[in-house]
């Protein structure tokens, strides 16, 4: 390819719609233009590497034995409605893009594909003699994300592979998972990615284990918590940690004490001389599902610990599960208190106990609070909490004379510092990154509610064991540029460069240059290397920056030297030059070249 074919067209300053390195080079080297907020056209030198990406994807999913297939992007309601999925995923803070047909049919567009699969097994998959099978497909998904950003990272069009796989039991689906999980592996490294694999949140996807891939950057949107030991690593959503002892509240009987003015737990531990471990304080919220119902959660928590949302989301919604979908939960205010048309709350005051009565005559809500307490404020023996009256607070209070009792569940955040269970000498160490990849356990969620069943050797009907495993292809064209880049442009690992050498005519109107880069272009091109030609007329220089913008791996320099049969090789990521006599040129780069593409890191 000539670069005076490829319709390049590079910028030279930094575009103001990016914000990180990747995005900015992306849009600068010419490889993506924006179209719409989170919709991107992918420009001739990124599909190449969209391609590469796909190739090593492909090949590592069939060597598990992945069969690929194409499923459709509109996907009936109807598929949904029986999942349960439908409210959650178009209603509120739902990400399905969703529309009529003109028989008023309502159809989305796939974020991701477990009913269209299972409605399929359902109708495939009869006996444990077709199991276990796994299918996969590499797809446009469509996203109506919150706050798309950062270029393909975070896209409201983007592309996916999503595999899923069915068996005949538990062990079984463990199994194609662990493969999976080698598999990940083998993909991130071939191209060229250093990734992490991490405990995560199933999040609305559901089922039980799951793991994500991460590749750390400082852009990354996720923060990882691991231990320095590498044995635990976790995304924060899901992780776990050893919380700080509380120091013990001296004292043997519940008093009210007045706290005018102190509604924070700051206040109230700087005026009264507490330790934040020894007071609970109380969240109220309010939690809104996709079938219109509205409940009030009282969530305890030990002073000095951190909600964590997505823990309290997941046991919010697993209390509900006939209500559609949790669709957000949100601080609850004076003003929908009295909208309400309630009596004032002691907002600032409210301790675990607050009578259920208080929600008498409420128009919408539940009239009840759905009652939640972290562990580490469960397992306090006598603390300081609010006395559900205004500026007044309870001091030694104890669970026991404090009813209705919360349930207890893990709610708290771990944060970064925090001891590690599995070695209490370990302290969490916090790191950002870009997930990649998230692998699934389903267990038999779908399978269930869409009726895919087959018949066990026994002859018995069951449910389908399900796994999912989804990675974000042009994420991951990003995510590789953010690992890989310096000041002045990107640097390709060699095996998902859109081209693996960048042959430079310094001067194209010297035609000795011209005829020798020529020669070389044919040669090495027959030699099997993937050579891009710069036989623009433009001055070397322009030449030099865009080369080292575009970041092809290898660039070989035809200029004066041509008349003595000399030329120049660079490596991108080392930035070496080396002037070399030209079959000593062609012969190391084919060598190297051919090395680096087999798929070990390298560069
Ligand atoms: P995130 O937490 O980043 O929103 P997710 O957990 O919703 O992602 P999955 O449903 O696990 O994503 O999708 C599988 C993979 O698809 C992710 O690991 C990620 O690499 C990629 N992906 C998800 N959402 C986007 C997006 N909006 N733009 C680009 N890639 C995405
Ligand atoms: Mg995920």
């Amino acid at each position: 390819m000539r670069v005076s074919r490829l319709l390049l067209v590079t910028l030279r300053d930094d575009p103001a719609e990016a914000e990180i390195p990747s995005h900015r080079l992306l849009l600068r080297a010419g490889y993506i233009r924006r179209v719409s907020s989170g919709i991107y056209a992918y420009l001739p030198l990124l599909w190449r590497v969209l391609q590469k990406i796909a190739a090593v994807v492909r090949e590592e999913m069939n060597a598990v034995g992945a069969l690929e297939t194409l499923l459709p992007q509109l996907q009936p309601a109807e598929l949904w409605r029986r999942s349960g999925r439908w409210a959650g995923y178009t209603a509120g803070e739902g990400i399905m893009f969703h529309l009529e047909d003109r028989q008023g049919r309502s159809m989305g567009l796939g974020p991701t594909h477990e009913e269209v699969i299972t409605d399929l097994a359902a109708d495939l998959i009869r006996s444990y003699r077709q199991l276990p099978v796994s299918l996969y497909q590499i797809q446009t998904k469509f996203r109506d994300e919150i706050r798309p950003r950062f270029g393909l990272m975070r896209g409201r069009e983007f592309i996916m592979k999503d595999a899923y796989s069915f068996h005949a039991d538990e062990a079984c689906l463990r199994r194609t998972y662990e493969a999976m999980d080698g598999a990940y592996r083998r993909i991130f490294e071939r191209c060229g990615l250093r990734a992490v694999a991490v405990e995560a949140d199933s999040g609305a996807i559901g089922g039980s284990a799951s793991q994500e891939f991460m590749v750390t950057a400082e852009a990354g949107e996720d923060l990882v918590l691991s231990s320095p030991d590498g044995r635990y690593g976790a995304n924060q959503e899901r992780a776990v940690s050893l919380p700080a002892d509380p120091v013990p509240l001296e004292i043997s009987e519940c008093q009210e004490l007045a706290t005018p003015t102190t509604s924070s737990i700051e206040d109230l531990c700087a005026g009264h001389g507490f330790d934040p471990t020894q007071t609970v304080k109380v969240l109220l919220l309010l939690a809104r599902f996709a079938d219109g119902s509205l409940q009030l959660l009282l969530v305890s928590l030990r002073g000095d610990q951190q909600l964590n949302e997505v823990k309290l989301a997941n046991a919010v919604a697993s209390r509900h599960p006939q209500a559609g979908g949790l669709l957000d939960i949100t601080p609850l205010t004076p003003e929908q208190v009295e909208a309400e048309g309630l009596d004032p709350l002691p907002l600032g005051f409210v301790g675990p106990h607050l009578d259920d009565a208080v929600l008498k005559g409420s128009r919408r809500w539940q009239p009840r609070f759905l009652r939640l307490a972290d562990h580490t404020a469960v397992e306090l023996e006598r603390f300081v909490c609010g006395a559900n009256v205004p500026d007044r607070h309870l001091v030694g209070a104890v669970w026991g004379e404090l009813t209705p009792a919360p349930e207890a569940v893990d709610l708290r955040a771990a944060q970064p510092g925090d001891r590690c269970l599995h070695d209490p000498s370990q302290r969490l160490e916090a790191a950002r990154g870009i997930e990649v990849g998230h692998i699934f356990q389903l267990g038999r969620k779908y399978s269930e509610a869409l009726d895919a069943r087959f018949t066990t050797e026994d002859g018995v009907d069951e449910a389908l064991w399900m796994g999912c495993y989804g990675i974000g292809v042009s994420r991951l064209a990003q995510a590789a540029v953010e690992q890989h880049h310096d000041a002045v442009g990107i640097r390709w690992p060699v095996a998902i460069a859109p081209f693996e050498l960048l042959i430079v005519i310094a001067s194209a109107q010297d035609p000795l240059q011209v005829s020798l880069a020529e020669e070389l272009y044919e040669r090495l091109g027959a030699a099997g290397v993937e050579v891009l030609l710069d036989d623009r007329d433009e001055r070397a220089g322009v030449k030099f920056k865009d080369a080292d913008l575009i970041g092809i791996p290898w660039r070989l320099v035809v200029g004066r030297g041509a008349a003595e049969g000399r030329v120049e090789v660079v490596e991108r990521a080392v930035g070496d030059r080396r002037d070399l006599e030209v079959e000593a040129a062609v012969t190391e780069l084919t060598v190297a070249i051919a090395r680096q593409r087999s798929g070990r890191p390298g560069v």
